[in-house]
Parts: structure tokens; C-alpha cells; sequence
């Protein structure tokens, strides 16, 4: 698939009174239109690095080398190069930021309808928001823009935010954990309900997440951080059923067997710099090296 996102040779260092830290080292990684891709690493492996540099949301005390081109819009964009000012204006418009899906991610004194309202553009977001609520499953859509978000139940909230996240068809969609604090029943139904909306608008959606079971359910690609080194990346079963770095191994390990396999959709094809590659789009960083 088209390239939506392309990551050249990403190195991200904080300096800060204890010294430097390096959060990303080299990162090549190219994400294509329609795919989901899953960033998985333990604490500290620089996944929130890697969307903070994506959404141009670095602190000043990052110095950043490489590149990034973000082909959501009309020009390529590069986030972490924009003046701030840009990079809120290209962000308000192109990226869709899926919260953590519950109630609490929704600002109380507002109406659902003023969510939506502040949230897009153009004339007919009400319209739009209608169809999106509607999409989602929710009946009687202009009954829930009119309340507020207490007024919701926790299904309707989850709903509201996907609807909030994806609609006017944003090319690119974040989620940073969104499922965290759910039951894993409500998991499965929301990451569905999320894969329904992405699959609808063919949005690039980056999922940063450490439960293994929901990037396989969600993700056509899964790249995995160590200490901001990307050791390995290809299509989900891959990278999931015949992992090649030990560190993916041991991440695996770590997670109870799941009682049944979870579907899988279609893994896509997607090159990726500077690991070898295994099998066709499937990439492994030397051991060792990382
Ligand atoms: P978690 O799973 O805990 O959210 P993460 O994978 O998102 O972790 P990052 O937050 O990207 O990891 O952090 C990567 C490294 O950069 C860590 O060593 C962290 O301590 C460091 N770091 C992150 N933000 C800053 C900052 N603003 N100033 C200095 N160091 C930072
Ligand atoms: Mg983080």
C-alpha cells in the first residue's frame, strides 16, 4: 500500500540535569494506508517518543536526527521539523487521537454534539457526527449529541470517542493504549468497533499498546522497541507465531496462552530499512546489536 507514514533513520535524545538519554536510535519504519500498525516494547522502549515525534509533540529538550514525512493531507508533512503553530493546525485537521475509550476522556461541561462540533470542520459536522454515531451502532444519534457525558453509559462513551476520533475521514489515526482499564470482554468489542471505523476510512491507525492479544487481533503489522531500538517488525502472525529476536520471544512468553486463536485480518506487505530480512516483509535487527 501507498506509504502514509515514512520514519528515516529517527534518533530522538532528551537532555535533561541527569545527562542524556537516547529514547529512539535509528528508527527506519514505513506505515502504508489501511494498515494497523502496533508498536509494542516494555516501559521505557520509546513508543510514546515515537508518536510524540510523530504528532510534532517533542519537547524542546528533544534533539531530534532523521526524518519524518507524514503523507496525511495535500504535501508530505514533517512533523518534527513544522513550527508548533503548523504542527497543531496539520494535527487538528489529519490525525485522528483515539483516547483511552472511556467516559473520562470526554470534557464533562460538554454536550457529545459540542465534542463534535470543536472536534471538526466544515458546515455539516452534524450531519456527519449522525452518520458516525449511526455507524457505530448507537440509535437515536441526535439524542445522544445533546447529552453530556455523564449522561452516557460506559458503551455509549466508548462509541462517542471512536466516532470522535475517526470521523471526517482523518488519514491517520493514534492510539496510545486505548483499551487499557477494560474488561477484557469490553476490549474485544471496542478494538472491534475501532477496526470497523479504520477499515471504513482506510486510515493508517498506529496502536501503541503492551497487550500482545490485542495487537493481534487489531494489527496487520506489529514493530517491536527495545531501548528505543526497533529489533523487529513484520506482519502480526509472523512476528507473533515465529518470532525471531529473543526479546520478542520473552514478550510473548510473558503472556498467558489465550484460550483460542483471535482472528487475524489479511497482513500487507510494507520494506522496512535497516533489519535483515527473514521471510518476505518481515524484518529482525541482528542479535546483539540491539
Ligand atoms: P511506557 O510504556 O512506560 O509509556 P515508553 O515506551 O512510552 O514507556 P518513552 O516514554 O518514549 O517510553 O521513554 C523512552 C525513554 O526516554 C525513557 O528512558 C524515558 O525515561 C526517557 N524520556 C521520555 N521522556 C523524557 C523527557 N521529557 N525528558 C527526559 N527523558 C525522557
Ligand atoms: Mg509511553
Amino acid at each position: 500500500p501507498e506509504p502514509i507514514v515514512d520514519i528515516d533513520s529517527l534518533t530522538v535524545k532528551y537532555h535533561s540535569r541527569q545527562g542524556e538519554v537516547t529514547a529512539l536510535r535509528d528508527v527506519n519504519l514505513q506505515i502504508g494506508r489501511g494498515e494497523v500498525q502496533a508498536i509494542v516494547g516494555e516501559s521505557g522502549s520509546g513508543k510514546s517518543t515515537l508518536l510524540a515525534s510523530l504528532l510534532g509533540l517533542l519537547p524542546a529538550s528533544a534533539a531530534v536526527e532523521g526524518s519524518i514525512s507524514v503523507r496525511a493531507g495535500d504535501q508530505p508533512f514533517d512533523p518534527v521539523r513544522a513550527p508548533a503553530k503548523e504542527a497543531t493546525r496539520w494535527r487538528f485537521r489529519q490525525v485522528g487521537y483515539v483516547p483511552q475509550l472511556t467516559q473520562r476522556s470526554l470534557v464533562p461541561v460538554l454536550t457529545v454534539g459540542e465534542h463534535f462540533r470543536q472536534f471538526g470542520f466544515g458546515s455539516d459536522w452534524r450531519a456527519e457526527a449522525v452518520r458516525a454515531l449511526t455507524d457505530l451502532g448507537l440509535r437515536e444519534p441526535e439524542s445522544v449529541l445533546r447529552r453530556y457525558p455523564h449522561e452516557l453509559s460506559g458503551g455509549m462513551a466508548q462509541r462517542v470517542c471512536i466516532a470522535l476520533a475517526t470521523f471526517a475521514g482523518k488519514p491517520l489515526l493514534v492510539a496510545d493504549e486505548p483499551t487499557s482499564g477494560l474488561d477484557p470482554l469490553v476490549t474485544v468489542r471496542v478494538a472491534d468497533l475501532l477496526l470497523e471505523s479504520q477499515r471504513r476510512t482506510q486510515a493508517c491507525l498506529l496502536l501503541v499498546t503492551h497487550n500482545l492479544q490485542l495487537a493481534r487481533r487489531m494489527a496487520t503489522r506489529i514493530a517491536v522497541f527495545r531501548s528505543g531500538v526497533l529489533v523487529e517488525h513484520g506482519p502480526a502472525t509472523a512476528v507473533l507465531e515465529d518470532p525471531l529476536h529473543p526479546y520478542t520471544r520473552s514478550l510473548i512468553a510473558a503472556v498467558p496462552r489465550p484460550g483460542h486463536p483471535l482472528a487475524l485480518p489479511e497482513p500487507g506487505p510494507d520494506p522496512s530499512g535497516g533489519l535483515i530480512e527473514k521471510a518476505p516483509g518481515h524484518f529482525v535487527a541482528m542479535v546483539g546489536a540491539a
